[in-house]
């Protein structure tokens, strides 16, 4: 394949005003091309042309090309600044966990519509109380005639209001050591009983939701991996979620949300601050992050292209990228002054609202807490953390009163 294959493709789909900003290297012209496209229309049919997923095997929906190659369609549609950022837990979370842990039929259902962007997903792991300590969790899944019976309540769900199937881990064995009685399950998010409410976060969008589930049926074939091997099958995805969150996924590139570090200094000069000496040092700072970051994550998408798992080293990245982010934001709101706590518009000014944002990167997908634990036992192999737990059959953990 070459990229010439791809450029001529979205020469041919994308209209001819998108194509001039492409070839002028306008940016703001890309953007205002892009705002009269149907990007829900334009993503389906690069899904259907193979170009969404070029690394997946043809019958699943891709091009069947390697990791290098892919990387190089993703450049390109950097290039032409096709947005990606839709179905993210789609296509960076449920289509990995499915190429490792699915059998033919499970891939050959559910891959191409995640190529096409037809389904969308949501990631059904953390409860009220289990987060951190996820293997903890007490949504049960209790055998039945053709499938399961699933009870129990999710939450922090990003975008399982629009989702039509779930990455479900739950206790399938609660007389089993925590990690050893789960089972993992695709979710039906339309199926009776499951209900989901949403949650408005700080910065007054609701991306993630509560979600119930009472007596839902789930069919057998919707069990992925074997019964009692739902901690391996979640790890995939953890892993792989680690790596879209850092910047380091395929789907995600470097964008981690609000303004980049190479931003900050023209908007220091813009406010004046550019002379200032303590200005200089944090933005100096800040750009070897990015650099940092930019390094840590090319070392990582290098690994993956020699066809290695994502690993643990994704909780460096994980870890880097969410605080980087946060300290970017947070010199954004320094440099903005009394315009980023007052405004006189109606809709939060986008600086203000990466600010919020920001505030949730060193939680979601696991805190940073955490990556450093998973850092010191599994990439510099300290010993492990103590976890009382550990070996215990679920039902004998202490654990709070309902
Ligand atoms: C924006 C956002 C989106 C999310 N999306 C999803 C989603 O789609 N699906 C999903 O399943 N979950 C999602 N989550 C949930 C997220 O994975 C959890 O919030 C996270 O794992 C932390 O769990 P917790 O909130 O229960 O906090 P806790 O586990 O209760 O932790 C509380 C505090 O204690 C610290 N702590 C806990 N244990 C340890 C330890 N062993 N060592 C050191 N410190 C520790 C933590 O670092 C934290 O500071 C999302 C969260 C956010 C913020």
């Amino acid at each position: 394949m070459s990229v010439d294959e791809l450029s001529a493709w979205l020469a041919g789909r994308l209209p001819p005003e998108w194509i001039a900003a492409v070839e002028r290297d306008d940016v703001a012209a890309i953007r205002r091309a892009r705002a009269d496209v149907d990007t829900r229309s334009l993503l389906h049919d690069l899904g259907i042309a193979g170009w969404a997923t070029p690394d997946w095997p043809v019958e699943y929906g891709g091009r069947g090309l390697d990791r290098g190659a892919a990387r190089l369609v993703a450049a390109e549609l950097a290039r032409f600044g096709v947005p990606r950022q839709y179905n993210v837990i789609g296509l960076a979370m449920a289509a990995p966990t499915l190429l490792a842990f699915g059998t033919e039929t499970q891939k050959r259902h559910f891959l191409p519509a995640i190529a096409t962007y037809d389904h969308s997903w949501c990631q059904l792991f953390s409860e009220p109380g289990a987060g951190s300590d996820l293997a903890g969790l007490a949504t049960r899944a209790v055998p039945v005639e053709g499938g399961w019976l699933v009870n129990g309540q999710k939450v922090w769900s990003s975008m399982a209001h629009e989702a039509d199937f779930g990455l479900l881990l739950a206790r399938t064995d609660p007389s089993l050591p925590k990690h050893d009685g789960l089972s993992y399950f695709v979710l039906d998010m339309h199926a009776p009983g499951v209900d989901v409410r949403p949650l408005r976060q700080l910065n007054g969008d609701a991306e993630f939701n509560e979600v119930f589930l009472t007596n839902v049926f789930v069919p057998a074939e919707h069990l992925l991996g074997r019964v009692g091997d739902g901690w391996r099958v979640a790890l995939t995805t953890l892993q792989n979620e680690r790596s879209a969150l850092s910047g380091a996924g395929s789907v995600s590139g470097s964008n981690i949300g609000g303004l980049k570090a190479g931003q900050l200094l023209s908007l220091a000069r813009e406010r004046g601050r550019d002379h200032d000496p303590r200005t200089r040092d944090q933005i100096a700072a800040r750009l070897i992050d990015a650099y940092l970051l930019r390094a840590g994550n090319a070392r990582a998408a290098l690994i993956r292209s020699l066809g290695h798992s994502a690993g643990a080293e994704g909780a460096v990245t994980k870890l880097m990228s969410a605080e980087h982010n946060k300290r970017v934001q947070a010199l954004v709101m320094d440099l903005l002054g009394a315009d980023g706590i007052a405004w006189l518009s109606d809709a939060t000014p986008p600086p203000v609202n990466g600010f919020l944002r920001a505030q949730a990167n060193t939680i979601e997908g696991g805190t940073s807490e955490i990556m450093r634990n998973v850092i010191g036992e599994r990439v510099l192999g300290l010993p492990r953390e103590p976890d009382a737990s550990r070996g215990v059959p679920w039902t004998d953990i202490p654990r709070a009163a309902k």
